[in-house]
């Protein structure tokens, strides 16, 4: 014959938390809104904090953020992003001026409407993109990958 015993019955109320939980894990920074995020890369500050030290010049950005100490290769790949971001720009760019400049002269090859202004795009964007498309590279990773706690000191909203 088998005993089936009833099952126990549980009694015990939660009453909360029995330690302190105030310390007990960082909070998780917020990120800016997406336009502001995008104002700011375009601005050349941190996508963060908005610091400007982050550039030195358009060809220059840190890795760290002075501001906040973000890392802007927080992700694998997170500078060939930005450099793809930065060739898809400039290549666009190029593309335009190119047509562009045949659609002005009516089909005309022209060295001074046509080649010098393609090259003058082909230098130039790459270089005044650089530290824009680095910096709007991590604003795009920052909405699909959020802060965790502790990678950054502040940030200002
Ligand atoms: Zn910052």
């Amino acid at each position: 014959m088998t005993n089936f015993a009833e099952p126990p019955t549980v009694t015990a109320v939660c009453t909360g938390p029995t330690h302190n939980t105030s310390n007990y894990m960082p909070a998780t920074p917020e990120v800016p809104a997406t336009h502001k995020m995008v104002v700011r890369s375009l601005r050349r500050r941190c996508p963060v904090c908005a610091a400007s030290s982050i550039s030195r010049h358009m060809a220059a950005v840190k890795q760290i953020c002075p501001g906040c100490e973000l890392d802007l290769e927080r992700q694998v790949g997170s500078f060939i992003g930005g450099i793809g971001l930065n060739t898809m720009v400039s290549f666009v760019a190029l593309f335009s001026t190119i047509i562009g400049g045949f659609v002005i002269t009516k089909g005309e090859a022209s060295i001074t409407r046509i080649l010098i202004p393609a090259l003058i795009v082909a230098f130039g964007v790459p270089l005044f993109f650089y530290a824009r498309s680095r910096l709007l590279w991590v604003a795009i990773e920052l909405r699909f990958w959020p802060l965790e706690p502790n990678e950054v000191t502040h940030a200002v909203q």
